[in-house]
């Protein structure tokens, strides 16, 4: 796998008025990973995504992305440049139907994408989410809490992300159907070429399907390593896999 980097974060800071909810984060993701950000409730892996893809500005510290600081750039010029963020809570439109949220995905890339090309991506998501091509016509808030995921994530592919960030796949996701949409986020991978940035409660699964983690505990990362060394480190275990 290469070693190229695609995205650093260096010594970021993000307040929310008094709350520090990060402080000092340093992590890299390379071309073709997947990396997983693990860390309790309230721990601070929603802030640091959203910092990631320009929701918030950092206090302090950089983002760099395919080797351009993109700290403090506007949400809108990130998702240009192919970094796409699928937020916690899915975020479909429910009252559109499947077939339109996937359209909406590519949106963002009207001036760059043709209509050939967006159809030709309509086609590989369809491919790997085979139930969204069964539904296509069905409004997206009458699909199943999984549907309505996997319809999240195959929207943000729809932008051709070379780095896509999931906040959350598998929240209020019964088991079996957590396991299926990790099982496709490995998918994404193997099909697409795309990096992931992964935020999960579900720790054993993600760390399956990831290569490294970082630990995030309290607005800092308290550990890093590859996914079998987190999952064998005792204090780790103790912290957050006992609770799985
Ligand atoms: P969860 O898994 O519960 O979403 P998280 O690890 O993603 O947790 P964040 O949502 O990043 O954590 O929150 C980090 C800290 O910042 C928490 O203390 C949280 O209460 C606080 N916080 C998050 N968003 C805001 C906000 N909009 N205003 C004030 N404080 C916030």
């Amino acid at each position: 796998m290469s070693e190229q980097k695609l995205l650093d974060v260096l010594d970021c800071s993000v307040s929310y008025g008094p709350i520090q909810a990060l402080n000092g984060v340093s992590l890299s993701v390379n071309q073709g990973e997947i990396v997983a950000l693990l860390g309790a409730n309230g721990a601070g892996k929603t802030t640091l995504l959203q910092t990631v893809s320009g929701l918030l500005r950092p206090t302090s510290g950089q983002v760099i992305y395919q080797g351009t600081d993109v700290t403090g750039m506007e949400a809108e010029k990130i998702v240009e440049k192919h970094l796409i963020h699928v937020p916690e809570h899915r975020q479909i439109f429910s009252t559109m139907t499947v077939l339109d949220n996937l359209y909406l995905g590519a949106y963002h890339h009207r001036k760059t994408t043709n209509k050939q090309a967006i159809e030709e991506n309509i086609k590989k998501v369809f491919e790997l989410f085979p139930i969204l091509s069964d539904r296509k016509d069905q409004m997206g808030g009458t699909m199943s809490g999984g549907q309505q995921q996997m319809l999240a994530i195959a929207r943000g592919m729809m932008a051709e992300p070379d780095l896509l960030l999931l906040d959350e796949p598998t929240l209020g996701l019964a088991p079996l159907v957590a396991k299926d949409v990790l099982e496709l986020v490995g998918d994404l991978r193997k099909q697409f070429g795309t990096t992931i940035l992964l935020i999960e409660q579900n720790l054993h699964a993600s760390l399956r399907v990831a290569d490294r983690g970082y630990v995030i505990s309290h607005g800092e990362i308290i550990k890093s390593g590859s996914s079998s060394e987190l999952l064998n480190d005792p204090e780790v275990k103790e912290a957050y896999l006992g609770h799985t």
